[in-house]
C-alpha cells in the first residue's frame, strides 16, 4: 500500500480533499498532471466573499490583484440590480501556489507532473495506473475536474444533468482603462444566449471577458465574438485587444449526483461542485469523511455517503434553488426580464439574510408586495426550451 488515500488532481476541491484527510492522520499522496500547479493557470480567477468564507480559509493578498465593491447584475434593457458585497480577483497562479506552499509546509505527499489513466480494484484495494508506475491504496478520491476521465472510467454518473453544463470562453483583454471598475457586470437576456455573459475588471487597462453558454455545444466561440463587439458598443470602445482566451465548462446548474462509491469519491468540478469557494468547501467535507472512513476501517459507499449527506445539508438547498433561478433565466424573453429587474431596480438586497431558502422566500415576499405580477415570469421555468 503507497497510500491509505490517492487523491487524483489538484483542483481546489482536490487540494483540500488532501489536506484534511493528512490533517485527520491519514496517509495522503495528492498527485497532478501539470508539471506546475497554477501553470497555465485556470480561468477561474473572481470570488465573492460570502462564497469563500464557506471554507472557512482567510482571504490573502498574497493573491489578490483588485477588490471589488459588488456586482452589476445587467437587463437586455441596460437597467441595473446591484448588489453589494465584497470580491476579489485573483492572480490564479498565485492562489494556486499559495495552496501549494500550505499544502507542502504539512508534510503531504504532492506529486506533480504525475497522470492517472485508469483506477481498478483487487481485493479491497485500488490500483492507479500512472505515468509514473501504479500506486495503491484504501481510498481514490477524483478531482481531475469538469472533464472527468476517471470518473467516467468508474462509470458514475456524477452530475445529474450533465447536458446543462455551461460552455464557456473567457479571454484577457485590454483596452484604454477597461480595468478600472470595481464592479462585476454580469449580462443576462439576449446579449448572453443560453445564460450570461461577464466583464471582470482587474485594474488599469486589462480585464476578463466572458460568456458561459448552455445546450448549444461546446464550441462557443461564436458568442464570444457577438459578446465582445456588444461589450465596445456598451461601452464606448473603439478597440479591445485579445490578449489570451480560455474554454472550460463550468457545472452551476448541473447538480452532483453518483459522488460516492465503494472506496471512490468524486468532488469539485467532476462532481458537479461549481465555483472556487464551493468546491474547496466540498473538498473539505470530502477529506474529513475520507480520513473517519480509514480510521474506522471501513470505507464502504455506505459509510463514504455521510461525505453526500453533509453536502446535502450544507448545499443540496441552494444548489437547486440556483438551478431554478437560471433555468427560468434561460427560458425567459427579454421583456419578461426586463420587468422582473424593473421590480428590483435600485432596491438594497442587502435585507436578505438567513439560509438559501429563507432569502428565496424574502424574495418571494418582496416581489409579492411590490409588484406581484412580476411573480408570473416565473411561469418560464415551465416552458418546453
Ligand atoms: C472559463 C471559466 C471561468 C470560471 N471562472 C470562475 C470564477 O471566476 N470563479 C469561480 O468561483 N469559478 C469559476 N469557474 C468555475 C470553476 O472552474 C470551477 O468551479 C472550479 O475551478 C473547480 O475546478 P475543478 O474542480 O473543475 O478542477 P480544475 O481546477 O480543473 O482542476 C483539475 C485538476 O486535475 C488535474 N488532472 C486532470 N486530469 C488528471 C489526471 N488524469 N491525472 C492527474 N491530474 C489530473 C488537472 O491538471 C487540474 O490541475 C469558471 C469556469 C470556467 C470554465
Amino acid at each position: 500500500m503507497d497510500a491509505d488515500i490517492i487523491v487524483i488532481g489538484a483542483s481546489p476541491a482536490g487540494m483540500m480533499a488532501a489536506r484534511n484527510a493528512f490533517l485527520k492522520g491519514a496517509n495522503v499522496i495528492l498527485i497532478d498532471k501539470k508539471a506546475r500547479l497554477g501553470h497555465p493557470p485556470h480561468p477561474a480567477n473572481t470570488f465573492f466573499k460570502g462564497m469563500f468564507d464557506k471554507t472557512g480559509e482567510k482571504i490573502s493578498k498574497e493573491y489578490i490583484i483588485k477588490e471589488l465593491k459588488g456586482a452589476h447584475i445587467v437587463a437586455p434593457s441596460g437597467e441595473e440590480v446591484i448588489i453589494e458585497t465584497p470580491g476579489y480577483i485573483l492572480n490564479r497562479t498565485k492562489f494556486d501556489e499559495y495552496y501549494e506552499k500550505k499544502l507542502r509546509n504539512t508534510g503531504l505527499n504532492l506529486l506533480m507532473g504525475i497522470e492517472a489513466y485508469n483506477v481498478l480494484k483487487t481485493d479491497n484495494i485500488f490500483s492507479v495506473s500512472t505515468s509514473s508506475g501504479v500506486l495503491h491504496s484504501k481510498i481514490v478520491i477524483v478531482s481531475d475536474g469538469i472533464n472527468s476521465k476517471i470518473a467516467g472510467l468508474l462509470g458514475l454518473k456524477t452530475m445529474k444533468y450533465p447536458n446543462d453544463i455551461g460552455w464557456a470562453m473567457e479571454a484577457d483583454v485590454e483596452a484604454n482603462g477597461i480595468g478600472e471598475s470595481d464592479m462585476f457586470e454580469y449580462y443576462v437576456g439576449s446579449v448572453a444566449p443560453g445564460w450570461k455573459s461577464t466583464y471582470s475588471p482587474r485594474g488599469g487597462d486589462s480585464a476578463t471577458l466572458g460568456v458561459y453558454v448552455r445546450r448549444h455545444g461546446t464550441d462557443v466561440s461564436k458568442f464570444f465574438d457577438a459578446w465582445v463587439e456588444k461589450f465596445k458598443r456598451i461601452k464606448g470602445l473603439d478597440e479591445i485587444k485579445i490578449i489570451q482566451r480560455y474554454v472550460g465548462g463550468d457545472p452551476i446548474v448541473s447538480i452532483p449526483n453518483q459522488i460516492v462509491a465503494d472506496g471512490i469519491m468524486i468532488t469539485g468540478g467532476a462532481a458537479g461542485h461549481s465555483g472556487i469557494g464551493y468546491s474547496m468547501r466540498a473538498g473539505q467535507i470530502c477529506g474529513d469523511v475520507a480520513a473517519e472512513a480509514v480510521e474506522k476501517g471501513d470505507v464502504s459507499a455506505k459509510t463514504l455517503s455521510e461525505y453526500k449527506k453533509q453536502w446535502n445539508r450544507e448545499f443540496r438547498t441552494e444548489y437547486y434553488l440556483g438551478r431554478i433561478a437560471l433555468e427560468t433565466l434561460r427560458k425567459m424573453t427579454d421583456s419578461e426580464i426586463n420587468k422582473l429587474m424593473e421590480t428590483f431596480k435600485t432596491q438594497d438586497l442587502s435585507f436578505l439574510h438567513g439560509s438559501s431558502f429563507d432569502k428565496a422566500m424574502q424574495v418571494f415576499l418582496f416581489m409579492l408586495k411590490k409588484n406581484p405580477t412580476s411573480l408570473l415570469s416565473y411561469r418560464a421555468l415551465f416552458r418546453n426550451k
